[in-house]
């Protein structure tokens, strides 16, 4: 085996991309490289205390510049430190534009995005996604160990760090139960886990990062009820105490959150709580008995 200050250059290089974009992986990496990555940051600050909130200014946004087909139109808000936002809305309707524009994979087109008051243009891109965790519905693991994978979120933390990141993760017992514990190969050529155990490795992985702002895409198939429940479990835990934005496919998983923004083309067209929201007829009532 590799000495541990070198297993993670290992695996660096494998995931190097995600590794020099900070977050652990948003959507396909390739589409990412393929996008119009924003490599022009020139920021330097350094947020050293970083509260965690995200202004939305006047932002619009467009994929094709040339065209006049927004993505994004004039959307503004801010989202307090600690905060449980949530984006819903049709397929298509810009919620995991925001998130990659949150985390500087574009710049707006018009308006600004500012993170505790600081425009994202003024920031050192880099460090500010350090301080930013993902964890998706399909959640990748490296080639490695289960060890390996989840001090991928700090390639620094001791076993012991991992173990408890784990626990906190609801995924302790289900590795313990594993032939190799925490030795157990994972990954194309190890034991394949199920989605709700990749998930809450994915958790683990972020509770070491202990990011100050965490975003959650939600899985759009239902995991069993057990597995549903243990992985809820995990997010809450995680996300306490963080600003946290949740891109949600399904509703059922987002009712706690402090506010749900419902986007319809780019727009916002309503807001508020779920129970405010469930109240009124309108864009979140239909999404809700469409899923009925
Ligand atoms: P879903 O629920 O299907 O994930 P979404 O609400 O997250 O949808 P986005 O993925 O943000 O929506 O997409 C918003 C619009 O931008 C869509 O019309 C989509 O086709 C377009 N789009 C998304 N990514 C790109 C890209 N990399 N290049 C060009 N257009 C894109």
């Amino acid at each position: 085996a590799l000495p541990v200050c070198l297993a993670p250059v290992n695996m660096i290089t494998q995931f190097s991309m995600q590794y020099l974009l900070g977050a652990e992986s948003y959507k396909s990496i390739k589409e990412l490289m393929d996008s119009a990555y924003v490599e022009q940051w020139q920021g330097k600050r350094v947020l050293e205390a970083m509260r965690g909130e995200v202004e939305f200014r006047n932002v619009s946004f467009a994929y094709d510049k040339e065209k006049e087909h927004r993505t994004i139109r004039n959307f503004s808000t801010v989202i307090r430190p600690g905060e449980h936002v949530a984006f819903v809305g049709p397929s298509g309707s810009g919620k995991s534009t925001m998130v990659s524009l949150m985390l500087g994979f574009y710049a707006p087109i018009d308006g600004e995005i500012l993170v505790d008051g600081v425009p994202q243009s003024e920031l050192a891109i880099r460090e500010f996604r350090q301080e930013c965790a993902i964890v998706m519905q399909d959640n990748l693991l490296l080639s490695g160990t289960i060890l390996d994978n989840i001090r991928f979120g700090r390639p620094l933390a001791t076993e012991e760090e991992v173990r408890e990141a784990a626990q906190h993760a609801s995924a302790l017992e289900f590795i313990e139960e594993l032939p190799e514990g925490f030795q157990t190969k994972v990954g194309e050529r190890g034991v394949s886990l199920s989605g709700g155990q990749r998930q809450r490795i994915a958790i683990a992985r972020a509770l070491l990062r202990n990011p100050k702002i965490l975003i959650l895409d939600e899985a759009t198939s239902a995991l069993d009820y057990e597995s549903e429940k243990s992985v809820q479990a995990a997010i809450d835990y995680l996300a306490k105490g963080r600003t946290t934005i949740t891109i949600a496919h399904r509703l059922s998983t987002i009712r706690s959150a402090d506010r749900i923004i419902v986007l319809r083309a780019g727009e916002c067209i309503s807001e508020g709580s779920w129970d405010e929201l469930a109240e009124q007829e309108g864009a979140f009532k239909d999404l809700l008995d469409a899923q009925k």
